[in-house]
């Protein structure tokens, strides 16, 4: 098959970006997507300019209009995240991305419930938005034989159907 370009969070490439100065580096991901796969990396609470290592965040307020605000000081970053954003997925246009990983329980990049609660990460609630038809799945899920096949049969579906290169 052919190679298929798929965002990723950073972190589960193993860059150490965390807000701790650490990684998540996802082994068994990278094990299982291989060679056939040209990652591109994007780590929205890094490139927005909060830096490494940060204060951790969290989400706060309407599931469907979160803030995502510093857990100690309280630090409202919603605003500097979601303008980042915007500029970041115009940008990921140029790269024709057949899908999306997403790291899981992230205040920025969880797609799912984050810590339990039905809301979804700041970054990651533009991006399914901005590009609504790509595939994404989040980091969890994907260790699911299954869930992982069929991400793969979406994706290549849709590079197809998108005349993708
Ligand atoms: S989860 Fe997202 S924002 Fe957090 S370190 Fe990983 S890539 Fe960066």
């Amino acid at each position: 098959m052919d190679k298929i370009k798929i965002g990723i969070s950073s972190c589960l490439l193993g860059e150490n970006v965390r807000y701790d100065a650490k990684h998540k580096l996802d082994r068994c991901l990278k094990d299982a997507f291989g060679k056939s796969v040209k990652w591109i990396s994007v780590c929205p609470e890094v490139e927005c300019g909060l830096g490494v290592p940060r204060e951790p965040m969290h989400l706060i307020g309407r599931p469907d209009s979160p803030r995502l605000v510093t857990r100690n000081s309280n630090i409202d970053h919603t605003d500097k995240m979601l303008k980042w954003a915007k500029a970041r997925l115009e940008q990921l246009e140029k790269e024709e991305l057949s899908g999306f990983v997403f790291k899981s329980s992230s205040p920025s990049c969880g797609l799912k419930e984050v810590l339990s609660e039905k809301r979804t990460g700041i970054f990651a609630k533009e991006f399914t938005a901005h590009f609504r038809f790509t595939p994404a799945e989040d980091s969890d899920s994907l260790h699911d034989d299954k869930i992982r096949e069929e991400f793969i049969r979406k994706m290549h579906a849709f590079k197809k159907a998108s005349n993708l290169s």
